[in-house]
């Protein structure tokens, strides 16, 4: 008889009970995913590990540098119980129908239970070729796994739904890009890895049948509320169109840019997935455009929103055959305009210290973002240094003033925003600890993350680490830190962020 007591003092990945929820939801469609083990990484050794990440699967600190929590997460030794995989799924890329796609670099291990109660899907990213790589190598670089690491766990910290980011294992076996890199494995979470392209698949493939199995799993297992709905399947497309509208009203009220939004790309829980070449505005152009690649500017900042609801459209033609007619579909689609401007406006408005609205609001806040282009002001700075303005004109607005070339343009808007502040009675007190809660002092620059990398890539793996702790606390002060709020140093100007990863 074993009489050894299950218990543990500091919980190791040994204790992870894996299910494998979504292999078998589609047991019986052997072609919505291939089981796969991850192909071994040669010496893998730890980058980093997100604490916060572990804590939502009860893993300790201690846990996560450990040896077997590297060779789990390598992709070395496969967990008890994991069943792995890699799914198959289909997407639009840069607006045309791009067919198959799928997991070609990423293999899920399966769902465990999550510290809020629920679950979450373990996935490793860069674990190898599946049946889906078509002309990769299934492979992802050093590089690419630290900025997915790094900003999954930056977007968290801002309260931005995501994907998380739990660990980097690197190894010294090195992959072709533009030039040979070191490569990487990270392990992502999320309840699940649906994509509006997963729906996509079964519809142009004219699959009906599948494509009701996966509408049916996606909304009894994270809609279950819709179940009740008199057409749950136009009640899917409703609520996913509106966490989309409010996911883009979130990434533009923070400046970050996707880069890649294409519908294979796209979470249909409203996460923010797949972080390629993404980036955060530093020198306001709203016509920016951060993915290298994308030269005719199709996921350009402005043009994110639009493209949030294209996405949703292309997932409602997929959904078409489900809810049963244009009128219903088009419904379910028709609010996420509304929707986006209703949360954008909020969130501008806890970012100006706003607690009212006013029907000028809108001028003030174009003429805001008119001034900042003008000037080519860094939006992070000018938005965490709006909050230091006092109402009486006696100063703490210097450093806010000098990002503007334009200072007579600028004084001109200050006053208009002091007028508008007083007559809601702004305090200034009050109204800066609302505006710090909203406007984020630490975003992570692309220089930021380059210099974490260069280091990493000559294995010092402290400023990733440290650049990570920063970032889970981007609303706080940290004045020990205060350098890694500035603008980017003159060299970083040359950074260019491609599909290339
Ligand atoms: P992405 O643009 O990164 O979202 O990738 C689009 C598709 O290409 C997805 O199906 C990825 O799995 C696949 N893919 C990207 N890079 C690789 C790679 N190095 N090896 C295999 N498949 C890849
Ligand atoms: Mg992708």
């Amino acid at each position: 008889m074993n009489n050894r007591l299950a218990f543990s003092e500091a919980p190791g990945i040994e204790h992870l009970r894996f299910a494998n929820s979504f292999a078998n939801a589609f047991a019986d469609s052997p072609a919505a995913y291939t089981r796969l083990a991850p192909t071994p990484l040669p010496a893998p050794y730890l980058v980093a590990a997100s604490e916060q990440a572990a804590q939502l699967i009860g893993l300790t600190p201690a846990a996560c540098g450990s040896d077997d929590f590297i060779q789990t997460f390598s992709g070395n030794r496969a967990a008890a119980d994991s069943q792995s995989l890699a799914a198959v799924y289909s997407g639009h890329q840069f607006g045309v129908w791009a067919g198959q796609l799928g997991d070609g670099r990423a293999i899920l291990l399966g769902d465990v239970a999550a510290s809020d109660g629920g679950r979450l899907e373990l996935q490793l990213k860069g674990s190898g070729s599946t049946p889906y790589s078509r002309m990769g190598d299934g492979r992802a670089v050093l590089r690419s796994s630290i900025r997915e690491y790094l900003c999954s766990e930056a977007m968290a910290a801002l309260g931005i739904p995501t994907s998380r980011a739990l660990s980097v294992i690197g190894s010294d076996q090195l992959a072709m890009r533009e030039r040979p890199e070191t490569t990487a494995v990270v392990t992502r979470m999320a309840p699940s890895f649906v994509r509006f392209g997963s729906f996509e698949h079964w519809y142009y493939n004219n699959r009906p049948e599948q494509l009701k199995t996966l509408a049916d799993y996606v909304i009894a297992g994270f809609y279950p509320e819709l179940q009740a709905a008199a057409n749950p399947y136009q009640a899917l497309l409703a609520e996913v169109t509106r966490r989309t509208a409010h996911l883009m009203a979130q990434w533009q009220a923070v400046g970050f840019m996707h880069g890649v939004m294409n519908t294979d790309n796209m979470s249909i829980l409203g996460l923010t997935l797949d972080y390629g070449p993404f980036g955060f505005m530093e020198a306001y152009d709203p016509r920016h455009i951060c993915n290298h690649t994308d030269q005719q500017g199709r996921y350009a900042y402005n043009q994110q929103p639009q493209i949030g609801h294209w996405n949703c459209f292309a997932l409602g033609q997929a959904l078409l055959p489900l809810i049963g007619s244009v009128e219903q579909t088009e419904a379910a689609l028709s609010n996420y305009q509304a929707l986006y401007g209703a949360k954008l406006d909020e969130l501008l408005h806890a970012k100006l210290g706003l607690l009212t609205h006013q029907a000028d609001d809108d001028k003030l806040l174009d003429a805001m973002f008119a001034l900042m282009q003008g000037s080519h002001v860094d939006f992070t700075l000018f938005f965490r240094r709006l909050g230091n303005l006092r109402l009486d004109g006696s100063g703490g607005d210097e450093t806010l003033r000098d990002l503007f070339i334009d200072r007579a343009a600028f004084d001109a808007w200050a006053l208009q925003y002091r007028a508008r502040l007083k007559l809601e009675n702004s305090q200034d007190h009050e109204r800066k600890l609302v505006m710090d809660a909203s406007n984020p002092k630490y975003v992570l620059r692309n220089y930021l993350a380059q210099t974490a990398i260069e280091r990493a890539q000559e294995k010092d793996f402290s400023e990733v680490r440290k650049l990570q702790q920063i970032l889970e606390n981007p609303f706080d002060e940290q004045p020990q830190h205060a350098q890694y709020a500035e603008l980017p140093p003159d060299w970083a100007r040359g950074l260019e962020v491609s599909c290339s990863s």
